[in-house]
This record gives structure tokens, sequence and C-alpha cells, in this order.
């Protein structure tokens, strides 16, 4: 062999070697084996179900509660809707003097009458914790809680009923005569025990639990 034609070869193979060396990099930065990176195959799971509309647990909203706290003003302070009326009474006038807020009632609701009854009032919120592991956020009578924040549950027996519970809602709806909407085991199973018990519908469970609570108090049906 001389010596032109061994470096002949010499080059060829020189330029094979390195052609393929580069080749192997391209591909190994392809697959990027080489830095680390582990590529693993997509694993599609069946479609799971959407979320419910309302998220629940519905959030506390302590930062517009200082406009809904009852405000123990004197009556002759407030503006008057009617001569000679206030424009609300809270639970703790209702409570001082039921006969005048009897009064006032009637004077806002012109032609209904009214019974008095004592009742246990407590109050709820569409929240699990309140309305069971599987709260939806329909009431009874099928209105979602988020079209009707506010409202009143009372035993099936009186789904419907006209009834005024004082205090609740005063300072947007005062006087106000709420259709009840909604119903729960508890207020069933106390009305088997001959206990009138309804439950007053917030947005938050702190309003709920902490600043409604637990009442035992005067409430006006409609007969
Ligand atoms: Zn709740």
């Amino acid at each position: 062999m001389s010596f032109k034609r061994a470096f002949v070869w010499l080059a060829t193979a020189f330029v094979a070697a390195g052609s393929f060396l580069l080749l192997s990099i391209d591909l190994s930065d392809d697959s990027g084996a080489d830095e680390g990176i582990v590529v693993t195959e997509p694993t599609y799971a069946a479609p799971r179900p959407l979320p419910d509309p309302v998220s629940y647990p519905v959030l506390d909203q302590p930062q517009i509660m200082p406009q809904i706290m009852p405000q123990l003003l004197p009556i002759e302070l407030r503006p008057a809707l009617e001569p000679g009326w206030p424009l609300t009474l809270t639970y703790h006038e209702a409570k001082a003097d039921p006969a005048y807020y009897l009064a006032w009632l009637q004077a806002k609701n012109p032609g209904k009458r009214f019974k008095a009854l004592l009742a246990t009032v407590t109050g709820y919120c569409p929240c699990p914790i309140c309305c069971g592991a599987g709260a939806h956020g329909v009431t009874r009578t099928g209105v979602h809680t988020s079209v009707e924040p506010y409202g009143i549950a009372g035993p099936e027996a009186l789904l419907r009923r006209g009834v005024h519970i004082p205090g609740y809602m005063f300072e947007t709806e005062p006087g106000k005569v709420w259709k009840t909407d909604d119903t729960g085991s508890a207020l069933n199973d106390d009305w088997d025990k001959h206990v009138y018990h309804f439950d007053v519908r917030f947005q938050s469970h702190y309003w709920a639990r902490n600043w409604w609570g637990f009442r035992t108090m005067v409430v006006y049906l409609t007969e």
C-alpha cells in the first residue's frame, strides 16, 4: 500500500467516525437521556365529573359584619316609613315589647292576620356542616341558594307558610313575611315533639352559627 492510498483511507475513516459521532450526539440530544430527563408516557384517566357549581364551604365574610350587626338606636332617631311607625325594629325591641312589635308588624302588613308562637329559631347556611355531607345548595322548594341566599326553613308541615321572625333581615327586609322554602330533619323531629323550630338561612356559616346562633323567641305565623 502506497503512502497516498493509506492517507485517503485514513481520511475517509476519520470523516466517517466524525459523522457517526455527530449523529449519535444529535440522537442522544433528541431523547434527552444524557441530561437526566425522564420522559414518561402520558396517562389518560377517565374524565372526572364537573365540580358542584357552588364551592363549599362558603367563605366567612367578617368584613361586612359591622353593617349587619344590630344597631340598638332609639326608635325616635330613625326615619319613619309610615307616619308614627319606625322603619325597622330589632330582635331586642321585639323581645322587650312584644305587643308593640305585633302592632308594628300588622301596620307593615295590612290585611294579614298573625298568630304568635314560641319557637326555637336557629341559623343555617348551605354548607355541609349545616346541611349534611350531601349538601347540594338546593332548597326543599327547588330554589338554589345562590338565587335565594336568604329564606326561612320550617317543618315539612309548614312548608310555604308565611312566617315572620323578628330580627331576621331586619335592616334590609323589615317586617317581611317570608314563605318557608326549605326544611330539615331537626325541624321535622322537633315538630313531632310538638316544638316549633325554624331555621333562618345565611350565606355564611359564621353568621348562621355565631351571629344568629340558637334563640328561643316569639315568631309570627300568618293565619
Ligand atoms: Zn353552615
